[in-house]
């Protein structure tokens, strides 16, 4: 069921839905970019449908929802350990496509990697909705045709702009209620056929460990800088690191919080006695593709990656992931041999 909308009366749903959801888009932050004069666009609460940046890719992903930058795990008071209190709220988040494979693509690893789930992940999973915002055309750098990323069913709502309505595709039998009273139309979700750029999978069967070794990741050495921005901005990075804090005012309180971290950063793969891996940027760059497009098929069954782009537009080096996948693939395609 689909329905034409004003921009009035759609924010007044949104404004009795935020009694029970908390309410996600992608916000444009004004010169809340890398320097004073740019933007960035990420996930926030919004309110009203004019906060939704639509037009733009977003810089960062809506993970965040769902995995936040920083987490308090728990509280430490003096001898005990206390969780932080969860409000139970439910969450509607509009998205994308790719972003909506992508959540799919953590819930591997926070969900369904071995006997144990996330709980902190799991509790918020379970209580999204998702309300999916068509692509009318590729943005640069996306490649979600190559990743069969482009287009979903998996949306309570659809949803597309226009300056002063929006037409509500509700699939979700609870939005349906909510429209009753509204025009009927006819919807179909916008999605992109094919990108600027496309993508070859490197065949996981074909791959072995003489590309290990290989003369490309060099290059990467040279380039990278280990900024991280590929990792941060990425949809299905989901690694973190674990901090404790204590408290100034009293050393015998505090919390543990996690907190993202990034392969390609400095300090990741820091051990006790230390040791650590991975120290020329080529190599973390090599880890970073084969876990993308290698390890973690091979263990769940999907590539990782969904080809949103974002560490293309983000790097400040101009290093290119999906040419890099490109590159894995001409070498396996081309019966690689070792390089000592
Ligand atoms: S690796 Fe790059 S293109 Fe793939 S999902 Fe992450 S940010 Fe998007
Ligand atoms: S964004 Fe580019 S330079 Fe920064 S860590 Fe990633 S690949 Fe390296």
């Amino acid at each position: 069921m689909s329905y034409e909308i004003t921009n009035i009366k759609f924010n007044s749903y949104l404004e009795k839905w935020s009694r029970d959801y908390e309410i996600y888009g992608p916000v444009k932050i004004s010169a809340g970019g890398r320097f004073s004069d740019t933007d960035n666009i990420r996930y926030e609460k919004i309110k009203k449908v004019e906060d939704i940046e639509y037009k733009e890719k977003s810089i960062f992903s809506a993970k965040e929802v769902l995995f936040p930058v920083t987490e308090t795990l728990f509280n430490i008071q003096e001898e005990q350990l206390n969780e932080p209190v969860y409000d139970k709220k439910k969450y509607l988040v509009f998205l994308r496509a790719c972003d909506i494979h992508a959540i799919d693509r953590i819930d591997y690893i926070f969900l369904k990697n071995g006997i144990y789930t996330d709980p902190y992940y799991k509790r918020r999973r379970e209580a999204i909705k998702y309300i999916l915002i068509g692509c009318k055309e590729s943005f640069e750098n996306c490649f979600c045709a190559s990743m069969g990323t482009n287009k979903t069913d998996n949306y309570s709502m659809g949803i597309k702009f226009f300056d002063d309505k929006v037409h509500i595709e509700a699939k979700d039998p609870i939005f349906q209620e909510e429209f009753k009273e509204e025009i009927e139309i006819e919807f179909t979700p916008d999605y992109v056929l094919e990108n600027y750029y496309n993508v070859t999978i490197p065949s996981v069967e074909k791959l072995d460990f003489s590309l290990f070794n290989d003369e490309m990741w060099k290059d990467y050495a040279m380039r990278c800088i280990s900024c991280g921005r590929c990792n941060f901005s990425c949809p299905t990075c989901s690694c973190f690191t674990t901090s404790d804090i204590y408290y100034k005012e009293n050393p015998n309180n505090g919390e543990r919080r996690r907190v993202w971290a990034g392969c390609q950063v400095d300090k990741f793969t820091d051990m006790a006695g230390g040791h650590s891996f991975r120290t020329d940027y080529g190599s973390r760059m090599r880890f970073k593709t084969m876990h993308k497009v290698y390890d973690f098929k091979k263990r769940f069954g999907e590539i990782m990656c969904v080809g949103c782009g974002r560490c293309d537009d983000r790097c400040p080096e101009y290093i290119s992931f999906a040419r890099c996948i490109n590159l894995v693939s001409e070498k396996v395609n081309e019966d690689h041999e070792e390089v000592k």
